[in-house]
């Protein structure tokens, strides 16, 4: 990451998985869900820079999309590989960009994603992939060292579907929490129920979340 970049992140919101918290201010709406309509919607302009396999990718894809069903909120995952998939103006609603960096961030610690904002730019969400490849290989060592099959068949994909998720959380306004998506590290046992698909927002997170989509159309000021 260059000094211009830190600059503009001085500025912005910093929310880090796994590493320090600077800070978290905004809220960020995408698209207006109705009583009856249909469930709120996030587009994930998704930019690949990383040494990610196909599988990893798809796996990444559905952990993300898993995680926010969750809560009742539905993923446009738009892969940028195929540039007629990131056309910014044939989209109803204003997209998140995912940028996974195949890097980690500069002097950033242990961060594995993060969100980056300024008043110009759609937020971004970084994702540092060789953070998060290193990460993988202590929770798999330690499936093996526990003959726990779920942690030591870890992939990638789950890491970054998962870290994904988290910082869409960060995006529509929700700070860290002692549990679930929104904790800023995961345990073993979280890792654990991710792969049973027991590792959640809360339902509070969710009502906020889904709020957060539905407050603000697209072209209003953030
Ligand atoms: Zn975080």
């Amino acid at each position: 990451m260059n000094s211009n970049a830190g600059r503009a992140i001085a500025v912005v919101l910093l929310t880090t998985l796994f590493g320090v918290r600077v800070g978290e201010t905004l809220v960020f709406q995408m698209e207006l869900p109705t009583a009856s309509g249909p469930a709120p919607t996030v587009h994930l302009l998704v930019r690949i820079n990383a040494t990610l396999d196909d599988a990893d990718v798809d796996q990444a894809r559905a952990t993300t999309d898993v995680l926010l069903a969750s809560v009742g909120i539905r993923t446009e995952w738009h892969d940028c590989r195929d540039v007629r998939a990131c056309d910014l103006d044939a989209l109803e609603s204003r997209p998140l960009i995912v940028q996974l960096f195949s890097s980690r961030k500069l002097r950033g610690g242990d961060i594995c994603g993060e969100v980056i904002r300024d008043p110009i730019m759609a937020p971004t969400i970084a994702i540092y992939v060789a953070q998060i490849v290193e990460l993988r290989s202590v929770f798999r060592l330690r499936g093996v060292d526990r003959g726990d099959l779920l942690m030591s068949t870890l992939t990638n994909g789950h890491l970054v579907g998962m870290t994904i998720a988290h910082e869409v959380g960060h995006v529509l306004g929700i700070r860290h929490s002692s549990v679930g998506v929104m904790q800023a590290r995961l345990s073993s046992n979280d890792v654990v129920a991710l792969r049973r698909a027991r590792l959640t927002f809360t339902p509070q997170q969710g009502v906020a979340m889904r709020h957060a989509l539905g407050t603000k159309k697209r072209g209003q000021a953030d």
